[in-house]
């Protein structure tokens, strides 16, 4: 136990760390392209937020949810999403007064008791977006096309938007209740879930992976055919600005969010040939959440990726992402004079924005050679007694492995223009 981590969760390791800051520099500058500012909510809330927030007949909330009492006795949990934390915030700080929309990103990890697999995990990262204070529908389309902006810097491949709408109260209303007489009839075909589900929360049949279920509900009335007016209008217009963009999608009447308060627009970006975890992000619009949280009545939409899958689908594309520079120098010493000396030298250079990796083990030279190129510095500078004395030191080019002597009083200088050219 000591020395193993909980299940579903990862070490993220140095040598993988270069993909991640490299992830989230495009996910910061996409969020900035389009006005987004961070927030930061605590990792953990009050579990009753979770219960309304994100739903009492959700996987979520009846079996993922990392929840324990704390020691002054109060139910707390890991936060398994931050769309209710944003919310939350959004409300408490009373953000809703400002000038709206407000546009918000957040960026961090999520926990959910789900089983892990592959592209599933227990800890995991998400970014996401959320708008609020807008019914426009050319903020669907919006940020759907920000999220494909984002796999599209990164590179990413064959990826499918699908998209739907969920209605609003008074139209799923009557779709809810036509779906359940329909789906009545064959409720022994349903899986045990699913029978369940008819009774509270039958829209969710609809995105059963059941083969019994699916084929259950092959011939179902679709709900975007049974849309009121205003959300068959504001469907239409998400799709004429989605066209607009350029931004590709599919129909999928299966997808649904089968909440109270989302409504509209649903939607969720799949990537093909990654196996079973193939959603790499997802939203919808939840004009009802603000309400429910005890603000005003006031229209959003969001959606949130999983860094993980897309780092995972990155890979699987065989799309390396660039990662952080390589040292620029490494200082080897040789000799105990030699070794503040050089140390000195490290922190001066280190001052003017070079990288610099030096000795700490006091070792041969060819040991420290070694670990420069173990580094992949650009330049090696080799300071012995004898150039200390002379007040010169060696720069070894490690490309060619080309060496000159050079003056101790431009070794700065001269680095610092051969690096800048690219030539390190
Ligand atoms: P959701 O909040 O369930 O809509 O999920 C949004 C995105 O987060 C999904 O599309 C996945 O990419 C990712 N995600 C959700 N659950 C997990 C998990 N357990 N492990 C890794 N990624 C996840």
């Amino acid at each position: 136990m000591l020395t193993t981590r909980p299940r579903g969760t990862n070490d993220i390791l140095p040598e993988e760390i270069g993909k991640w800051h490299a992830l989230e520099k495009t996910l910061r500058l996409v969020a900035g392209l389009y006005g987004f500012q961070e927030i930061r909510t605590p990792i953990f809330e009050h579990t009753e937020l979770f219960q309304r927030g994100v739903g009492e007949s959700t996987d979520i909330v009846e079996k993922e949810m990392y929840t324990f009492i704390d020691r002054g006795k109060r139910s707390v949990t890991l936060r398994p999403e931050a769309t209710a934390s944003t919310v939350r915030a959004f409300v408490e700080n009373k953000l809703y007064t400002g000038p709206q929309p407000t546009k918000l990103y957040y960026l961090g990890p999520m926990f959910r008791y789900d089983r892990p697999q592959a592209g599933r995990y227990r800890q995991f990262h998400q970014f996401g977006v959320e708008v609020f204070g807008t019914r426009d529908p050319g903020v669907d389309a919006e940020v759907i096309a920000m999220a494909m902006e984002i796999y599209n810097r990164l590179g990413l491949k064959d990826l499918t938007v699908e998209l739907n709408s969920v209605g609003c109260p008074v139209c799923r209303l009557t779709y809810r209740n036509n779906l359940q007489k329909h789906l009545e009839f064959r409720r022994e075909k349903l899986c045990t879930v699913c029978q369940e589900r008819l009774v509270k929360n039958p829209l969710r049949v609809l995105d059963c992976k059941n083969p019994d279920c699916r084929e259950v509900t092959a011939d179902v009335p679709i709900i975007a055919d049974n849309l009121c007016g205003d959300c068959a209008g504001h469907f239409e217009k998400v799709q004429e600005y989605l066209m607009a963009f350029g931004v590709a999608f599919e129909l999928n009447p299966r997808l649904v969010r089968g909440l109270d308060y989302y409504n509209q627009t649903a939607f969720e970006i799949v990537a093909r040939g990654i196996g079973a975890q193939s959603s790499i992000g997802g939203g919808g619009r939840y004009d009802g959440l603000v309400e429910q949280c005890g603000g005003p009545d006031m229209p959003a939409i969001g959606y949130a990726l999983g860094m993980e899958r897309i780092l995972l689908t990155l890979e699987q594309q065989g799309i390396a992402l660039q990662t952080t520079s390589a040292v620029h120098v490494f200082v080897a010493v040789l000799g105990e004079r030699a070794q503040l000396a050089g140390a000195q030298l490290a922190q001066h250079l280190r001052q003017k924005g070079l990288i610099v990796e030096r000795d700490y083990l006091n070792r041969s030279l060819k040991a420290q050679l070694k670990a420069a190129d173990r580094h992949n510095a650009g330049y090696t500078i080799i300071l012995g007694e004898n150039e200390l004395v002379n007040n010169q030191v060696i720069l070894r080019r490690m490309g060619d492995s080309s060496q000159t002597v050079i003056s101790l009083n431009d070794v700065e200088a001269y680095l610092l223009k051969h690096i800048e050219e690219g030539h390190s």
